[in-house]
């Protein structure tokens, strides 16, 4: 029988650590500039707009919608053995940021660019949860 091989785990830095916290409770946030309010991500130590580094984490909807996909259909890596074919998207979240994720909870043939998503979170250890995105009819609208 082979071993259970994991995917790489992140790795929290002082600039990111707040996030994953904040995934760990199964909660969405991204930076706010203390400066000029700005929201950002990923996590780095400084504004892009008015260079302060002062910030504060903001709980976000953990609504949005695909703005673009890609969807892979070999094991990259072992722990995808399996999974395939796994759909990595950018959703833009309702509050103007965009992020890195991978869909669940749809087939490859449902995926589509706008399509309305919420974030939710796989606990794949006992420190880690990672915020994926699933469909959701929430954020259409007529
Ligand atoms: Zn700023």
């Amino acid at each position: 029988m082979e071993p259970q091989v994991s995917l790489p785990l992140p790795v929290p830095n002082p600039d990111n650590q707040g996030f994953w916290d904040a995934c760990r409770r199964h909660e969405l946030v991204v930076q706010r500039c203390s400066g000029c309010r700005a929201l950002r991500h990923p996590p780095r130590p400084g504004c892009p707009k008015c260079r302060s580094t002062e910030s504060e984490w903001h709980r976000v909807s953990g609504r949005g919608t695909i703005y673009t996909y890609t969807i892979t259909h070999q094991a990259i890596h072992p722990a995808l053995k399996g999974r395939v074919p796994w759909t990595v998207v950018l959703v833009d979240l309702e509050e103007g940021v965009r992020m890195v994720s991978h869909l669940v909870d749809s087939s490859t043939e449902q995926v589509r660019i706008g399509m309305p998503v919420e974030v939710t979170f796989e606990d794949v250890s006992e420190e880690v949860s990672l915020p994926y995105f699933r469909p959701s009819d929430q954020g259409a609208k007529s």
